[in-house]
């Protein structure tokens, strides 16, 4: 039987392609791409010729099922996207799902992922995170879909397009509270990487002024909600020390 593999590519750095990636590209018999122009630019600069189909958001379930056949036929298939990691807010989810239904086996290269390398380079706690995409694009929707994240205490990693980031970070000031800590990383990877770290309402306040902070493109990374350890300080810690000793 067919294998399926899931290979991440470069995020803007060529170079950021895996050995391992590449000897699976050039190894398979398909491709099953996103863009597959964008695809054939990055296989015609490392000089693999493998066969490509494209697989998007607007063919991915009548596709799958169709590459699925293929991978019982015993074929082998390697799933990409136009950059990092596919199935993180990219298509692929139908053709795993489509795979796993006739026991074809799956197998990752992993790689670049634009979520990832923003946290990695946020100064935010790490040891619990969580991805949250996309926000809705539209104002209702953000706003309650922001309200609802409020409470969470984990650090948050948010994608968004260039355009939209002045009016996502004046809705996460207001609804998050404009002391949260927050990094913006912009073209990562690329000739223009920069992160920005201030709190929400200093990132909001230098995105109105600074046009360059929304060009290109851009992870949002923000601090979770202190919840109650914000309100301890040393005087509440002897204070609470103090009552423990009380208790029978
Ligand atoms: N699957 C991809 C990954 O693993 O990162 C993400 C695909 S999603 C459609 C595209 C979004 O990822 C962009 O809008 C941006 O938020 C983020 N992104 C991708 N490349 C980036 C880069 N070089 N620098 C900053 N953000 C990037």
């Amino acid at each position: 039987a067919g294998v399926l593999f899931v290979v991440a590519t470069p995020i803007g750095n060529l170079g950021d392609l895996s050995i391992r990636a590449k000897e699976v590209l050039a190894g398979v018999d398909l491709i099953a791409a996103e863009d597959t122009r964008h695809t054939r630019q990055l296989l015609q600069a490392c000089g693999i010729h493998t066969p490509l189909t494209s697989l998007h958001e607007h063919n991915e379930t009548r596709k799958s099922e169709a590459l699925a056949r293929r991978l019982a036929r015993g074929e082998s298939v390697a799933l990409v996207s136009d950059a990092g990691t596919p199935l993180i807010s990219d298509p692929g989810f139908d053709l795993i799902a489509a795979a796993k239904k006739q026991d074809t086996r799956i197998v990752v290269v992993p790689g670049p992922c634009a979520a990832i390398a923003a946290l990695c380079v946020a100064g935010l706690p790490t040891d619990r995170f969580s991805f949250e995409g996309f926000p809705p694009s539209k104002r209702a929707a953000r706003r309650a879909w922001l309200e609802r994240l409020a409470p969470q205490e984990r650090t948050m990693v948010f994608y968004e397009a260039p355009h939209r980031l002045r009016e996502l970070l004046d809705d996460m000031r207001e609804i998050l509270g404009a002391d949260r800590p927050a990094s913006i990383s912009r073209e990562l990877t690329k000739r223009f990487e920069t992160t920005y770290t201030d709190t929400l309402a200093g990132l909001s306040r230098r995105a109105h002024e600074d046009a360059d902070m929304s060009r290109g493109e851009i992870v949002l990374v923000v601090g979770g909600n202190p919840g109650i350890s914000s309100a301890r300080t040393p005087d509440t810690d002897r204070l609470l020390r103090v009552l423990l000793e009380e208790l029978p």
